[in-house]
């Protein structure tokens, strides 16, 4: 069965009188341990998907399943312990606490949780062995996305979803950040959904890809 399934999702979002139709029937799966790329242009409703399959925003309707369960069912609670254990995050704009340390800001995320891999141990495996006692602003763009991968990882999450992990990086860093996903992905066995607007980047990798526009996928190939 697959890990990730989403049937027939729809999410409108309401601005003065007019409705937004973000996510229109988005109906997909992903298996265990696959790496699918949802790619599409700017309000295409990529991070509308993601944040959905995150549990940080629920929908109006449809079928959210993942690992067998409805989690467009649960409640608050229930969301919020999913988000903790299961879950990993990255964001475009790494979105690392400025006065903490690489080390720290990972450290910060493995309190929330019961079973943490340690951080310096994460740290090491995305590549940023000599880089921990380092503050944010002292490290490059490609560096502070690593940390923020490092932190989505420290909770050991079945599944990593990242919303254009690559779109504040140049084409070098981009590129050793997509393959970091990848490696994560085959080493740990981790299901991953990275969304990116780079068509580029998404002809490189070879991978699955689900191409989203107005809300719609166009194609799944
Ligand atoms: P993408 O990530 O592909 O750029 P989004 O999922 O962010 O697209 O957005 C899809 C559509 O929904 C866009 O038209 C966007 O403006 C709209 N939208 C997203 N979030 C909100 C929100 N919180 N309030 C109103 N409209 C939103
Ligand atoms: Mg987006």
């Amino acid at each position: 069965m697959a890990y990730i399934e989403m049937i027939n999702s729809c999410k409108t979002y309401h601005m003065g009188g007019s409705t937004i139709y973000a996510n229109r029937d988005v109906s997909f799966s992903v298996e265990k341990g696959e790496l699918a790329i949802i790619l599409g242009s700017s309000g295409a409703g990529k991070s509308t998907v993601l944040n959905i399959l995150g549990g940080m925003d629920s929908n109006d309707s449809g079928k959210v399943i993942i690992d067998g369960k409805d989690i467009s069912k649960y409640s608050r609670t229930q969301l919020t312990a999913y988000r903790r254990t299961d879950v990993g995050f990255v964001f475009q704009f790494y979105n690392l606490v400025q006065n903490l340390t690489a080390k720290e800001n990972v450290e910060l995320a493995s309190e929330i949780v019961e079973h943490a891999l340690d951080p310096v141990t994460v740290l090491k495996d995305v590549g940023l062995a000599d880089r921990i006692n380092n503050f944010p602003a002292q490290l490059s763009g490609g560096e502070q996305q690593r940390v923020a991968l490092a932190r989505a990882l420290v909770n050991n999450p079945s599944v990593l979803l990242a919303d254009e992990p690559t779109g504040n990086l140049d084409p070098n860093n981009s590129w050793e950040i997509m393959k970091l996903l990848e490696e994560i992905n085959v080493r740990r066995r981790t299901t991953v959904v990275v969304v990116t607007h780079n068509r580029e980047i998404v002809n490189a990798m070879q991978k699955r890809v689900i191409t989203m526009k107005k809300g719609v996928i166009i194609s799944d190939e």
